[in-house]
């Protein structure tokens, strides 16, 4: 695969590998994110998402390959660097004798750029529906997770990487969630987020990676995924059509009369519609639909395929 030279990329990963002692969770994978994109990151359970996000912020080391966070590598940013980005593990742990506003607090102090309580936590956290009066412990794993992107997000980062946000939060906070992404990538920051399922966050991302058995099987701008995938539109004429008629027609890749009604077509477009259209206004269309195949099946149909060393893209 190759990818354009990304000198001031916010994130760029060329041929990492990681090793766990004999186990190899991450195959020489490349990956480059742009300033100011919001970028999927998906793949099964084991695919190595989890881990090469953690090599992102230093809590791994690579087994070889490189890698740079805003244009620097991770090992060498320190303290400096991991105040530009925010971050949520992927198995978040909180410490449970505090209250969340004790705890956010802390957090607060600890990395906010620019001193201690340089941001505030507390609109964040009412917009998450959070009650910070509660003790940590007694926390439900949704709302854990939300005191998790409270603390990643309150500061602003320029970089947000977050692995599995939108686990454990109900559909109302995911729309939340999403929101909150969208503003932020408005507001200039970049954000690399994990998810097993496409469909949680094609709504959002520019581009996504797709991972399996630490192998990068496809990298995509998600509108060309959707341009790729074409649109199926189902017409009833008035009078029958001959199918071969609309075969011809730019951007038609298939057409399909239904056995049962010779007046309805089946085509499936994977160009622009207009050719389809001009033919179609010189006939009666009683109903037409129009309908994109769903994303989620192709990455499905991705994580089913044998291993292979080649990559896709
Ligand atoms: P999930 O979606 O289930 O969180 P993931 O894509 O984040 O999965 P990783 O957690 O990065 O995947 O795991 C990649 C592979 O590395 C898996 O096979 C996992 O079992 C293995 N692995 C992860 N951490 C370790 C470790 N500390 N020691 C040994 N193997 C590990």
């Amino acid at each position: 695969m190759s990818i354009a030279p990304t000198e001031d990329a916010a994130i760029d990963i060329r041929g990492l590998h990681k090793r766990y002692g004999r186990h190899i969770a991450l195959r020489g994978i490349d990956l480059s994110v742009q300033p100011g994109e919001i970028y999927g990151f998906i793949g099964p359970n084991g695919a190595g998402k989890t881990t090469a996000m953690r090599i992102l912020v230093d809590v791994l080391r690579p087994s070889a390959g490189t890698v740079r966070v805003l244009g620097q590598d991770p090992r060498a940013g320190g303290a400096e660097l991991r105040a530009r980005i925010g971050y949520l593990p992927g198995e978040l742990r909180l410490d449970g004798r505090y209250d969340v506003a004790t705890l956010l607090t802390y957090y607060a102090d600890l990395s906010g750029p620019g001193g201690p309580r340089a941001y505030d936590w507390r609109p964040l956290a009412e917009r998450l529906g959070l009650d910070v009066t509660r003790q940590v412990r007694g926390l439900s794993k949704g709302n854990k997770q939300k005191v998790g992107l409270v603390q990643a997000f309150a500061a602003r980062p320029e970089l947000l990487i977050l692995d599995e946000p939108t686990s454990g939060l109900d559909p109302l906070v995911q729309q939340e969630f999403l929101a909150m992404v969208r503003e932020a990538r408005d507001a200039g920051q970049t954000i690399f987020l994990s998810s097993h399922v496409l469909s949680e966050i094609e709504h959002v991302a520019d581009r996504v990676t797709v991972l399996r058995d630490g192998h990068v099987v496809l990298t995509s701008s998600v509108a060309q995924l959707r341009t790729q995938m074409g649109v199926r539109c189902t017409v009833l004429l008035a009078d029958p059509v001959a199918p071969d008629t609309v075969a011809g027609l730019d951007g038609v890749r298939t057409v399909q009369a239904a056995p049962s009604d010779p007046r309805m077509l089946t085509i499936e477009l994977t160009g622009s519609p207009d050719a389809l259209i001009k033919m179609l206004s010189r006939h009666t269309v009683l109903d037409l639909t129009a309908e994109r195949p769903d994303l989620e099946a192709v990455v499905m149909s991705l994580y089913r395929q044998p291993d292979q060393d080649g990559e896709r893209a």
